[in-house]
């Protein structure tokens, strides 16, 4: 019975959302209000049961089977509901943050323990569709990659990012602007935007600016979290940018903190509202070492290192953070205009900027390491997509912009490929020619080589490890695709005499 489903989510509420006794009744109530029901069920709820609940899904999904059913609520008005009654279980966002700063005086962990599991308890994170995704670790003997295909967000193409971005008239009537505005703070959502009655955010000063944090609700690594700043305004990097960054980690020091970069193709999918990407979990490229150490006389409380990674990064370590953001603002100073034709590099041109950085950092004691990834997103009629963007062939695995998770070696690839993966099996099993195989499969098309590649060496008993190795194959590749010095003569070259030419040396 849809009562007894409102006792034990009242229950839940109890037991994990630190809903008052003398709170139960009064939500009861409004609960029965919100499904139009008279009276509540007298029928005992299971407590061990309800205490051992690590996720409300199979509450959620009763009420939501009443509501489809019996009150004859479409899907997404049913999704909007849950979302508001979640929301009404939660504590307020007051309460919330009161609760994070007292127990960060005990310890930052703590603190961020308690929103992470709070986030996961109100169903804000979707923990379930987040643990289905399939995720693996690469077996490459020296610069491993995480993959994981994402069965819980939608693909976007780099060209309606950037519609996203030229749009910024229609944006304005839009409320809340974006996705990651202030505002979504209660809202309720709707056919285009997500309700958000069950988020809470937590105020950071961040280079004396107001910034929030919350947690991604889609994660892609352990406590993924995204920092946005109180004004809808477009990303930028800039020396502010990397204070905000140390700012943070200084703060919460067990988590990494980064940028994604500020244009196009090299960006993420949200560039017109300034936000970070953090979290508990160290990002392949963290875990590289550096390949080449370039001594700077300037400052000598300071290392700069090239890392042994598939593009362009820079890692930066002192215990000093003034000349951290010195050098690090120099860097992206020099770089931001660097011209270097012999490597294709034009930081600037008619078709406006970039050159641009994807900075993160992190901090082991008092150390502080800041990555700077080198990006460029100049397109050519040869490479219409971008010269340091994954290039064509690539594209039926991921032609999203390589945005900062990326870029640091964790590839997030669409759902779709889970479907390609057992049709390509399909073709190769039943040795389709590549009329067969568009005219049964027609999206794919762009694999075709990819089927003949794996072709060669089939074995029904390997072919899901094959699949998977070329999948990683195409990753590397990106990558090397996204490096502006390739590991070669005229890319080490090229990168020596740019870091030569920077003010960091007399
Ligand atoms: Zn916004």
């Amino acid at each position: 019975m849809i009562e007894d489903t409102i006792n034990e989510l009242i229950t839940y509420a109890r037991f994990h959302l630190f809903l008052k006794e003398f709170d139960a009744l009064y939500f009861r109530n409004v609960l029965l209000g919100e499904l139009n029901l008279s009276k509540p069920s007298t029928t005992p709820v299971d407590l061990k049961k309800i205490q051992n609940m690590r996720v409300p899904d199979s509450l959620l999904a009763n009420i939501k089977e009443y509501l489809l059913t019996h009150e004859n609520k479409n899907e997404l008005e049913a999704n909007l509901l849950l979302t508001k009654i979640m929301g009404l279980l939660t504590p307020n966002p007051s309460t919330v943050v009161d609760r994070f700063n007292k127990l960060e005086v005990e310890s930052n962990r703590k603190a961020l323990d308690y929103l992470y599991n709070l986030s996961i308890k109100n169903n804000y994170v979707a923990k379930t569709q987040i643990d289905k995704n399939l995720v693996w670790v690469t077996d490459y003997p020296d610069k491993n990659l995480e993959v994981s295909i994402n069965l819980s967000k939608p693909e976007k193409s780099n060209k309606d990012i950037a519609k996203l971005i030229s749009k910024s008239v229609s944006t304005e009537e839009k409320y809340p602007k974006c996705l990651l505005c202030l505002e979504n703070l209660g809202f309720y959502g709707n056919d285009h935007h997500p309700a958000r009655e069950n988020i809470r955010i937590i105020p950071v000063k961040l280079g004396n600016e107001e910034w929030y944090l919350q947690y991604s609700p889609y994660g892609y690594f352990y406590m993924h979290c995204i920092v946005f700043a109180k004004e809808h305004s477009n990303m930028v990097i800039d020396r502010d940018t990397f204070v905000r960054l140390a700012d943070f980690v200084d703060r919460f020091p067990s988590f990494f903190v980064g940028s994604n970069a500020d244009l196009p193709i090299v960006g993420g999918s949200i560039l017109n509202h300034q936000h970070f990407q953090g979290g508990e979990h160290l990002l392949p490229v963290m875990k590289q070492k550096p390949i080449k150490e370039y001594i700077l006389n300037k400052y000598k409380d300071i290392r700069l290192y090239k890392l042994d990674w598939y593009n362009t990064c820079l890692l930066l370590e002192s215990k000093n953070r003034e000349t951290l953001i010195t050098v690090a603002n120099q860097i992206l100073v020099g770089w931001r205009n660097y011209k270097d034709e012999l490597n294709q590099i034009y930081g600037f041109d008619v078709d406006g900027r970039h050159n641009t950085i994807t900075p993160s950092i992190r901090k082991d004691g008092d150390t502080y390491y800041l990555y700077l990834i080198l990006r460029n997103n100049k397109c050519t009629p040869h490479y219409p997509d971008g010269i340091f963007h994954a290039h064509s062939e690539y594209h039926m695995i991921k032609k999203e912009g390589i945005g900062i998770i990326e870029a640091m070696g964790l590839f997030i690839l669409p759902a779709r490929l889970v479907r390609q993966a057992n049709e390509i099996k399909d073709c190769l099993a039943k040795d389709y020619n590549d009329t067969n195989i568009i005219q049964n499969y027609p999206d794919l098309d762009a694999f075709i080589p990819m089927i003949h590649d794996l072709e060669k060496k089939y074995d029904k008993n390997t072919i899901d490890k094959d699949i998977r190795e070329y999948i990683n194959g195409v990753c590397k590749n990106i990558l090397i695709n996204t490096a502006v010095f390739k590991d070669t003569d005229v890319g080490h070259m090229g990168l020596d005499r740019f870091i030569g030419g920077l003010n960091l040396w007399f």
